[in-house]
């Protein structure tokens, strides 16, 4: 038996209920339940409710149910990102107050033919980087939406965070550097790459950069392990972590999985979703793509294999995915 290596450990799978989990989401979710348990720790659900026209009605509770049959039962029941605006409207409050957010007037369309007077070029699929056009102001116009602002300004915000931010040598380079516990070094400039992104949307909508860090944080996530399709939002949110004075959590992107037209699998591109009537194929499946296998008869037996799997990797750090303990 190997032994457990710690306890304080609170990891999470966080889906969208945009339709039931397939392939993909079950490897996010199977991973990171895997870290948990391998860690002695606790995992939590929480439905990310936040986009409501992307929400597909009762796809919370198939996802649920898949989840349970699949064996991967929440040590908590799980929370619902619709009904906690209130905790989001005082993370923006505090960012407010700190001239760390601010209205935007701007439309998609203003933003493209901002960049596009400003001569710069756009790769294509590539993230829209905010021009900073309503930083200095609305001029006269109707606020849209809420913004974060990504770079330090020294005339922003009373003296004393002015102090204590410019005493901060990664706010001020506005470079973020993490540890990714799977590829290692990481680092984004988020004004440079992504600039001032949306906290609240001219729908009103929550961005989920906002909610995940707010709920993160409020129910002490300290290990984060999803899709490397969400890799890129990690210096948003560690800068959303630094801004509210959030404890930074531990990240592991696990690689994604792609489908026949070497897109990340969707139902678009064919994903069948994890079906009920057969949890033993749909986890081996999920194990597969992450470098485990085991013969059980029942989901029970085979996610005891797979945790003792998991637990020699963080112990070695070898196998197909080379982890890191924290
Ligand atoms: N709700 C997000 C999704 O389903 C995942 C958020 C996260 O794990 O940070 O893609």
């Amino acid at each position: 038996m190997v032994k457990k290596i710690r306890s304080s450990y609170i990891g999470r799978f966080a889906p969208s209920p945009t339709g039931p989990l397939h392939a993909g989401s079950l490897v996010a979710a199977l991973a990171s339940w895997l870290d948990a348990k391998a860690h002695d720790g606790q995992w939590l659900v929480r439905i990310e409710d936040v986009d409501t026209p992307r929400c597909v009605p009762g796809a919370d509770h198939i996802i649920l149910q898949q989840l349970a049959v699949c064996g991967l039962h929440p040590d908590a029941p799980p929370i619902y990102q619709s009904q906690r605006g209130h905790l989001y409207q005082q993370a923006l409050n505090q960012l407010v107050a700190q001239a760390q957010a601010y209205p935007c007037s701007c439309s998609r369309l203003d933003i493209e033919q901002a960049i596009a007077a400003a001569g710069q070029q756009r790769a294509r699929h590539a993230e829209l980087v905010y021009p900073g056009t309503c930083r200095g102001g609305l001029n006269g116009k109707q606020a849209r939406s809420w913004r974060f602002l990504s770079t330090f300004q020294p005339s922003n915000g009373p003296s004393g965070q002015q102090i204590r931010r410019r005493a901060d040598p990664e706010l001020i380079a506005h470079e973020i550097h993490w540890v990714d516990r799977l590829s290692g070094q990481q680092h984004q400039n988020v004004s440079r790459e992504v600039g001032d992104f949306v906290l609240q949307r001219a729908d009103g909508l929550w961005a989920y950069q906002l909610a995940v860090v707010v709920d993160d944080a409020a129910q002490g996530v300290t290990h984060i392990v999803r899709g490397a399709d969400l890799a890129h939002n990690t210096a948003r949110q560690i800068l959303l972590q630094r801004a509210l004075g959030l404890p930074q959590a531990h990240y592991l992107h696990t690689p994604v999985v792609l489908g026949a037209d070497g897109d990340k699998l969707s139902k678009q591109n064919g994903a069948q979703a994890v079906d009920l009537q057969d949890p033993l194929e749909a986890l081996a499946q999920a194990g597969q793509h992450l470098g485990i296998t085991c013969f059980a008869s029942n989901p029970a037996d085979w996610l005891q294999q797979a945790v003792a799997q998991w637990m020699v990797r963080l112990v070695a750090r070898s196998g197909a995915l080379k982890l890191h303990c924290d």
